[in-house]
């Protein structure tokens, strides 16, 4: 709907120039507004069949006691709850009560006007919210592969026309059997010789949540540094140690990789007197473990965001106050 928001009077003129029977053109010359946003504000209510007018004017139109009511409503709950949140509670009440029902969007002009609206990303930090989206996000993704296995089980009879003992595999997931072809199944990670067990479809599907395609993001950062970083360093101390036969060196607490006893290799903390002393673990290690610490507190992050909600926490505070503190560490494994 487009322009400006239209005030309960303006509402009640249009309610009753269209039960006199004025065309859409002439209540919109008569409000000084263009048709079309005349038409949207009757969408919009879903007065847009004249025959329904009784419900115009029965339905949507405050009175003044039940517009102050609802601003109070707005005002109230606008802290802990979206638009959508606060439209579903008042309409719960609102059918109790016999009480207009009200849009979103006439949620949304009472925040506007009250300056409580919310950024997006504010609004992120709702359960609610998220909990809709991710489900609204479920929906598409189940829709879509719905369509992808349409168009594969077609593509697949095509095949099988064409050519009746083309090989074929029983896919381990979906348990469908499909061609044995590169339109069916990705190969495998190196030299890419044989085909995976999981056909094409399905693999994409299990990689498919955001949650999991962090967890794969860190498992082939870790897979990076093992494979990369770590092995070139011991390829480097071999060199190193080969040219200089007696150099000092450190069996590592953690990995028990013997390392040369460089700063690069191990850091250094003090002792009290001034001196400084190499430390125990090597910083592979230790580096392993910021980094595990870190996703951790981001992890801890998250499910305090999606708990959060402002009503409780105070009573949350109080009841925290009375537990032991949480370790971290219990989201490391
Ligand atoms: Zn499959
Ligand atoms: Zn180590």
């Amino acid at each position: 709907m487009a322009g400006r928001h239209y005030d309960t009077e303006e509402l009640q003129l249009i309610a009753t120039l269209r039960d006199r029977g004025f065309s859409i053109p002439a209540v919109a010359r008569e409000l000084g507004r263009t048709p079309s946003g005349i038409q949207g504000a009757l969408r919009a209510r879903r007065w847009v069949n004249p025959a329904r007018s009784k419900l115009m004017s029965s339905v949507s139109i405050f009175s003044p006691q039940q517009r102050d009511a609802f601003r109070e409503f707005v005002c109230s709950r606008a802290a802990g709850h979206t638009s959508t949140d606060i439209r579903d509670a008042w309409n719960q009440e609102a059918a109790m009560k016999q009480w207009p029902t009200v849009n979103n969007e006439r949620v949304f002009y009472y925040l506007r006007a009250y300056g409580l609206q919310k950024t997006k990303s504010e609004y992120m930090r709702f359960e609610s919210y998220r909990r809709r989206q991710s489900l609204a996000q479920q929906t598409r993704r189940a829709n879509e592969q719905a369509a992808r296995l349409r168009i594969l089980r077609i593509r697949r009879a095509e095949l099988y026309a064409r050519e009746a003992d083309l090989a074929r595999r029983k896919c381990h997931v979906c348990r469908e059997t499909w061609p044995l072809t590169d339109e069916f199944f990705r190969h495998s990670g190196r030299g890419g010789k044989y085909f995976l067990k999981t056909c094409k479809n399905c693999y994409r599907s299990v990689s498919g949540t955001a949650v999991e395609r962090r967890k794969q993001r860190m498992e082939a950062y870790d897979r990076y540094v093992m494979v990369k970083q770590i092995s070139l360093a011991k390829a480097d101390r071999d060199a190193f140690l080969h040219r200089h036969r007696n150099f000092p060196t450190r069996r590592c607490s953690r990995c028990h990789e013997t390392w040369e006893l460089l700063l690069k290799r191990f850091p250094k903390y003090k002792v009290p007197g001034g001196r400084e002393l190499y430390r125990r673990t090597c910083r592979f290690c230790l580096r392993t473990d910021s980094r595990l610490k870190e996703r951790a507190k981001l992890e801890w992050d998250r499910i305090q965001t999606a708990m959060r909600d402002p009503e409780t926490d105070a009573r949350k505070a109080v009841e925290q106050g009375n537990q032991v503190p949480f370790s971290v560490q219990q989201w490391t494994s």
